[in-house]
């Protein structure tokens, strides 16, 4: 089906008890051509019907547009193969690199044609993907079987697109939102309940922290537990997703262990309640709140696992009914809650302190935050960046570091700057980082002054990273020396005070609502970073530079 028939992204009341059915309709698009598909019906409302495609995407076409139906049975499902194949047309054979391990369809989008000899490096890199989906799969069927949740295979092949630049991954982005110009630059990566896919930089596939929390999203969504588009409290689905941790490419942690980061910020939480994120989801869109939203979803999901099991298997078979764009409420989710754990939400959260604190005791987990002031771990455009930074307080601010190229497919040319709140900076250009190579970045003041930098004392600063394939015409343009000055703004500061975001999920109908509406109108930065998921992640919030320490 043509683009023109995902249009109608809208609140739609879909009746409780809907049953899935395949049928042949005839819709007419936008352009008034018409059409014949096959598809299931996964919900109906009175603005429109949710029809499943034989790839997995779910499309919503308004009732006035489907001119007939015909009942039949589901369509067969489209292989990895066959989705791959159209992916490869989309973004074009010569920049497309695919790898197909069922159920897992995973694909690359370069940035440019790859030489010959780094063919092997990417189809590494895609079985490399493929072969820690099948962790996440495993992982998450142990933690189903020991809570005896029921759960089924996909029906339709696991789509994974990896975005080679950040640039790409942003332009597409944006498009799946409607084009909303939506803060894109802050996403890592998504898992959209409407395409089925989870997209993400391949900045991100180096520590596996954000492939991982996508993923669980897609496994909940796709193996029986919850029915995408359904109107699933958030706090249950980022407390799922947020309970299972790693350690590179390997998952140490699932629900039932303590987060340290979490926990950590759950108790610093002091502008949002329990009450608050089982009521609605607003929290979650909220820049200041969303930290705080996030850290309580896993408070909640991690102690009603641990303390009430049978408890949250009941309330989980509730959330499993809950149908595309059925209409819920504060009213009923409190009900839903409160029915299924027999105790008031304030109750429960009363318990939250003292169950963590044996558990942690128990555990041998320490609940302190050991992170140094000064220094900051940044993943950006297919770099890692380890700096450290000292202030006397008086001259500007002084960094030293190292850097780690995590193209796992190419050499790159990097350009690095350390931007203060002051309006000054510190770079380094790196001409031709071979894949997987750490180099040094040797002291440098940042004395530099920014567009638009005031100069002055500085308290704090953010990595930022360039990085582009070294002979393409702006590898070329830096090797002749000229490299940007970056532009300061107070909002770009205030922007990266914030914590790291993972945007969407597609755990949210309204969120997709929201989405394509903001589509139709010009949409502030400031307002659009309010629908985005946001990740609490200490280690990448601007580091605070550590006063008078001698190195
Ligand atoms: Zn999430």
């Amino acid at each position: 089906m043509r683009k023109s028939l995902a249009v109608a992204v809208v609140w739609i009341a879909f009746g409780p008890g809907f049953v899935a059915c395949g049928d042949t309709f005839t819709v007419r698009e936008d352009d008034g051509q018409t059409v014949t598909i096959e598809a299931r019906m996964v919900g109906e409302g009175r603005a429109g019907i949710a029809l499943e495609r034989s790839d997995g995407r779910i499309e919503v076409v308004p009732q006035g547009q489907i001119l007939n139906r015909h009942p039949g049975a589901d369509p067969s499902p489209k292989t990895g193969g066959e989705i791959l194949q159209g992916l490869a047309e989309r973004f074009g054979t010569e920049n497309f690199r695919s790898y197909c391990e069922s159920p897992y369809a995973i694909g690359l989008i370069l940035s440019q044609p790859l030489p010959k000899q780094y063919e092997r490096r990417a189809d590494l890199f895609l079985k490399k993907g493929a072969a820690f989906m099948k962790t996440v799969e495993k992982t998450f069927g142990r933690y189903a079987d020991d809570l005896k949740i029921g759960i089924s295979n996909p029906r339709y092949p696991l789509v994974i697109l990896v975005f080679e630049t950040d640039d790409d991954f942003m332009t597409y982005a944006a498009k799946e939102t409607g084009g909303s110009g939506l803060s894109s630059g802050r996403i890592l990566g998504f898992y959209s309940g409407l395409s089925n896919y989870l997209a993400i930089r391949m900045s991100e596939c180096h520590t596996f922290e954000t492939p991982l929390h996508e993923a669980i999203h897609q496994q909940v969504f796709n193996r029986g537990v919850l029915q995408r588009l359904a109107p699933t409290p958030a706090w249950f689905n980022e407390g799922i997703a947020t309970g299972f941790e790693g350690n590179g490419d390997k998952i140490n942690g699932g629900p039932l262990r303590i987060s340290p980061r979490y926990s950590q910020a759950a108790k610093m939480a002091h502008n949002v309640d329990w009450d608050d994120v089982v009521a609605d989801d607003k929290a979650f869109r909220g820049d200041v709140l969303a930290g705080e939203a996030y850290a309580h979803a896993w408070s909640i999901h991690w102690f009603l696992v641990t303390k009430y099991r049978s408890q949250y298997v009941t309330y989980l078979d509730v959330l499993r009914q809950k149908t595309p764009f059925e209409e819920d409420d504060a009213k009923r989710r409190i009900a839903d809650f409160e029915t299924a754990f027999g105790k008031s939400v304030g109750q429960l959260q009363g318990e939250f302190p003292q169950w963590l604190e044996s558990a942690a005791k128990k555990q041998k987990i320490a609940l302190l935050d050991t992170k140094q002031p000064g220094d900051i771990v940044t993943q950006s455009n297919l770099a890692e960046v380890e700096m450290n930074a000292q202030s006397s307080g008086l001259g500007p601010m002084e960094f030293r570091g190292r850097m780690k190229n995590i193209s796992h497919i190419r050499p790159m040319s990097f350009h690095v700057t350390v931007e203060t709140d002051a309006g000054t900076y510190a770079e380094w250009f790196q001409p031709n980082v071979p894949p997987l190579k750490i180099i040094p970045l040797s002291r440098q003041l940042a004395h530099k002054r920014m567009q638009n930098g005031q100069g002055g004392p500085a308290t704090t600063f953010q990595v930022r990273v360039r990085a582009v394939v070294p002979d393409s015409e702006t590898g070329q343009k830096w090797q002749r020396g000229l490299l940007s000055v970056p532009i300061f703004s107070d909002w770009a500061f205030e922007v990266s005070h914030r914590p790291s975001m993972k945007w969407g999920d597609g755990c949210n109908p309204e969120f997709f609502g929201r989405a394509s509406i903001a589509g139709r109108r010009p949409v502030q930065p400031a307002e659009s970073l309010s629908t985005l998921r946001i990740l609490q992640s200490s280690d990448r919030r601007p580091a605070v530079a550590c006063p008078c320490v001698d190195s």
